[in-house]
């Protein structure tokens, strides 16, 4: 055992063992660059090493520890290279492989060798299977090696190990435990009591490092008192930063506009189609928000397809005709680029300058770009996040526009408004989220916005037939695919989230597509997903626009906003495995034309009680509202769900959904801090939102 120094939690993670300057960058890159950052940065799951799974009692969808013989190792050469590797225990069989491996893993896997191995169970062509699971080769069966403990799994980035981080954690917890007087417990003592809730020191050592009798169950579902405790801070921390950042703009000045009067209109009479009763309500809303010296702070909730691109650019035509910038920010370069040649086919004849950035631009093209933007010329800017970052600059940003809000935590769309900032001026923010975000939830995460809600559809809509089917009637639908694309149209097929693992989605869609290009060999079948690159997609989906795709196998990268009006099907794979309300958006892609739309929510069968209740919300309804609403009831403990949520901004262990019944309470306690405990106030929002903000002006 190493003797510590006694380090104290505000010293930078460098004075830790290990530590070096590479590590240290890596670190900050994850926002950790004091000892105690290491402390907030908590498990997002757990692992269960402390128990083995007979493999003939795994259950597929679960993550399991097995452990078993070799029989078999074989490199199969197909369209793809793979790796498989059959193992056995007394119980039963499955398959492990991979799709990247060395030579050297290849001889590892001897057959005979025990192995262990961690991941989770899919359903195979044959058998079970585990994909890339993480393995090691047993030296010595007798010893059972297994973890006394739960263990904490982080979140990291690229070239940090979870080995790495738990080391690193193991010294920060270390250090708490001797700088105790340098964590203040912030949450008051009686509320602690009433609620039953272990103080921030005793939860932190619990989260860190689950003791052996820990309740496993509950640890993984995220409702043990010690994260609960933690969410509680953290949720009443945004919710104190929501309201402060609300007081301070109150009495903050920004730019007015005056309502337009000549792009406005012109835009207007430029469009294919008139503004429904819903969009006018929200321009004139929005237009006398940008007609006052008070920031706008706004969020525009409407289902997809209810037409919010249009309201925005409507806001973003005051700001320019008042001589202001204006930024559109989107959650994907697709998105971004799709808003781009929107905007551009539509303001490019009034004679407005519309730009395009993002990170994956030249580096000239980029400069160019930036500099632009650094004189005081009225411009429309459409990018991503790149908006933000440290070499933008805007010499006058009056509004800042930003599409489907849940891909953006609240921590960054304050650090936009601090950005924005010119001369003691905040620009306008207009927030636009498709995800139908339930009222309680609205009253408390975003405590800060205004809102509008855009509750109706353009007319010509027509609504879309929702079916429920077996994945054994898959020939079925293979059949339809060929009778609608005979006729022209356009088809999706949707790939869910299969688990957390986005590579895993990837392949599942490369597998499918290869599968449905054997079968449909009279059309085209395209393919898009997260793993590649930027122009790549691009490429794709413009060819899905010019319908030179016929089919288009995609991963959920599709979900927010892609517009594509000739495709009228949509299949979704897997649909029981996906949340309701991330099912109604991407159902939102189809119907968007003159067609009638058909979409297929195939499950796997057997499909449990809730499971068929869920899907069934989703075939009787087109509500996005009711379907959040529903899956908020309908989300019981236990149910394996993606543990990724639409519509919630992203945080470290509270999960609105899960902790929606501390809201009351949080509120509660927020009020009351803000009026006896304001140093304590500041202290909280620091010690969880705001250490990349500047406060300075609070
Ligand atoms: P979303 O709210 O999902 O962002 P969009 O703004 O992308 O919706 O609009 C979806 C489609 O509907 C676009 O093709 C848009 O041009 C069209 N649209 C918008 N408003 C109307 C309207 N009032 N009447 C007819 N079509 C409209
Ligand atoms: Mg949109």
């Amino acid at each position: 055992m190493t003797i510590h120094k006694q380090h104290s939690l505000s010293d930078p993670v460098t004075v830790l063992h290990g530590v070096g300057i590479r590590l240290q960058e890596k670190l900050e890159r994850i926002g950790i660059n004091i000892i105690e950052d290491l402390l907030f940065h908590l498990p997002y799951r757990y692992i269960d090493r402390t128990v083995l799974t007979p493999i003939g009692t795994l259950r597929f969808g679960y993550n399991a520890y097995i452990q078993g013989e070799i029989e078999l190792t074989q490199v199969r050469y197909g369209k793809r290279r793979t790796l498989l590797c059959r193992i056995s225990d007394s119980t039963g069989t499955i398959a492990l492989r991979f799709f990247f491996f060395s030579k050297a893993q290849e001889k590892g896997l001897q057959r005979g060798l025990s192995i262990r191995c961690y991941g989770q169970v899919r359903r195979g062509s044959n058998s079970l299977e585990m994909i890339h699971p993480e393995y090691h080769v047993l030296r010595d069966v007798q010893d059972d090696g297994l973890e006394k403990k739960l263990t904490a799994v982080y979140p990291i980035t690229e070239g940090l190990q979870q080995t790495r981080m738990r080391k690193l954690n193991e010294q920060a917890l270390i250090t708490l435990n001797n700088d105790k007087k340098n964590m203040a417990e912030l949450l008051p003592e009686k509320l602690l009591a009433k609620k039953k809730l272990p103080t921030l020191i005793d939860a932190l050592n619990y989260v860190h490092r689950p003791p052996p009798n820990a309740d496993t169950q509950s640890l993984t579902e995220g409702t043990h008192p010690a994260q609960q405790r933690l969410a509680f801070e953290e949720l009443l921390a945004q919710q104190l930063s929501l309201l402060e950042l609300r007081n301070e703009l109150r009495t903050e000045h920004s730019p007015a506009f005056n309502v337009s009067t000549k792009f406005v209109p012109e835009y207007l009479k430029s469009l294919p189609f008139t503004l429904t009763n819903a969009q006018v309500q929200a321009h004139k809303t929005i237009a006398s928000d940008l007609n006052k010296t008070v920031a706008m702070l706004r969020l525009m909730q409407g289902d997809v397809g209810s037409g919010k691109t249009v309201v925005a650019a409507l806001a973003a035509l005051q700001a320019i005709e008042a001589g202001y910038q204006v930024a559109i920010m989107a959650p994907t370069e697709l998105l971004a680029s799709q808003h781009y040649n929107n905007f551009l086919s539509w303001l490019e004849p009034l004679g407005i300058n519309v730009v395009f950035l993002t990170g994956k631009l030249k580096q000239s093209i980029r400069d160019s770009v930036e500099a632009q933007l650094k004189k005081q010329m009225p411009v429309i800017v459409i990018g991503t996040h790149v908006l933000f970052q440290d070499s933008t600059r805007f010499a006058k940003l009056g509004l800042i526009v930003i599409d489907e809000q849940h891909r953006f935590g609240v921590h960054q769309r304050l650090a936009l408004l601090e950005k924005g900032k010119q001369h003691d001026k905040y620009p306008h923010q207009l927030i636009m989220t498709a995800t139908p975000i339930p009222r309680t939830l609205t009253m408390t995460a975003y405590a800060d916005l205004d809102h509008t809600v855009i509750d109706e559809l353009p007319p010509n809509r027509k609504a879309i037939n929702t079916s429920v089917i077996s994945n054994n009637r898959r020939e079925d639908i293979i059949e339809r695919i060929k009778y609608i694309t005979a006729k022209g149209r356009q088809v999706y097929w949707v790939c869910t989230l299969i688990e957390e693992s986005e590579t895993l989605q990837c392949e599942t869609a490369i597998e499918t597509a290869d599968k449905l290009t054997e079968r449909l060999t009279l059309i085209k079948v395209g393919l898009i997903h997260g793993r590649m690159k930027a122009n790549e997609k691009e490429s794709v989906m413009q060819d899905f626009k010019k319908n030179k795709i016929g089919l288009l196998v995609a991963t959920t990268v599709i979900e927010v906003g892609v517009d594509v009006p000739n495709a009228s099907l949509m299949i979704i794979d897997n649909a029981e495995r996906f949340g309701l309300s991330q099912l109604h958006q991407l159902r939102g892609r189809i119907g968007r034309g003159e067609i009638k739309s058909d979409c297929v929510l195939m499950y796997q069968s057997p499909l449990g009680d809730l499971a068929k209740q869920r899907l069934e919300i989703m075939r009787t309804s087109s509500d996005g509202f009711l379907i959040a609403e529903k899956d908020l009831l309908l989300r019981g403990p236990g149910e394996v769900l993606g543990t990724r949520q639409a519509g919630m901004p992203e945080m470290r262990v509270a999960n609105l959904i899960r902790d929606a019944h501390l809201l009351p309470e949080i509120q509660n306690t927020a009020k009351k801090l803000l009026i006896n405990h304001p140093d304590k106030v500041k202290l909280l929002i620091y010690r969880w939102l705001g250490k990349s903000l500047s406060y300075s002006n609070v």
